[in-house]
């Protein structure tokens, strides 16, 4: 006969429903429960790494100690050759503290005007890390790159970000004409959760 084995609890390094809804769909029957790090009052700590890996451990390191738990972050962005790599870990704030999506946006076709459409590759990039305690030594740690180039124009209505503007390789139309499902099967964030998924959920 089978024996229930408890539910494994982990803390999620962020406050964005979406990101917990997609890894709870994608953990269903392994055992593991996600739990949001606003049920622990964490707060959101400072992104002050240089590379999205630091900023991953950051998050997950102060979700781990506020809850006593294992936790899971991610950090993610977009990287334009053009830019040398920018915007890089700063994607969010790219036009300034506070600024929106839409500034963001503006802001990198202005930076792009008269580049012709082969140097206007891109890519969005996601670490995703699981820390199984404050001091964790090592992380697991996994990551997923979509490729594509930054579009002269905004266009679609879905998806959030640099959306509008990235059209992803193979494709003819902007990542925000695509719905959810496809977006995240092929998504940088879709790929570093299923490998880390992977990873937290050995079979056997
Ligand atoms: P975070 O890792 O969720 O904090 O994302 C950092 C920033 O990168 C976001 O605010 C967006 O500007 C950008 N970004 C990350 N992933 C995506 C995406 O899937 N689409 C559009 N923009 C994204």
């Amino acid at each position: 006969m089978p024996v229930d084995r408890p539910a494994r609890r982990v803390v999620l390094a962020s406050g964005n429903a979406g990101k917990l809804a997609e890894i709870r769909s994608l953990l269903v029957g392994t055992g593991l429960h996600v739990l949001p790090q606003s049920e622990f009052a964490i707060a959101e700590v400072d992104e002050t790494g240089l590379t999205f890996v630091e900023n991953a451990i950051l998050k997950a390191r102060a979700a781990c100690a506020g809850a006593e738990l294992p936790a899971i972050a991610d950090d993610s962005g977009l990287e334009v050759d053009h830019l040398h790599g920018a915007p890089g870990v700063r994607s969010a704030r790219f036009a300034g503290a506070g600024c929106s999506d839409e500034d963001n946006n503006k802001l990198l076709l202005e930076k792009l005007q008269g580049v012709p459409e082969a140097e206007r590759g891109a890519r969005f990039r996601c670490v995703m890390v699981y820390l199984r305690h404050a001091h964790d030594p090592a992380p697991v740690i996994c990551e997923g790159v979509w490729q594509g180039r930054i579009g002269m124009r905004p266009s679609g209505e879905g998806g959030f970000g640099y959306d509008p503007l990235f059209v992803p390789s193979g494709s003819a139309q902007s990542a925000a004409c695509m719905v959810p499902e496809e977006k995240n099967r092929h998504s940088h964030r879709g790929q570093a959760l299923r490998q880390l998924v992977a990873a937290m959920t050995p079979v056997g």
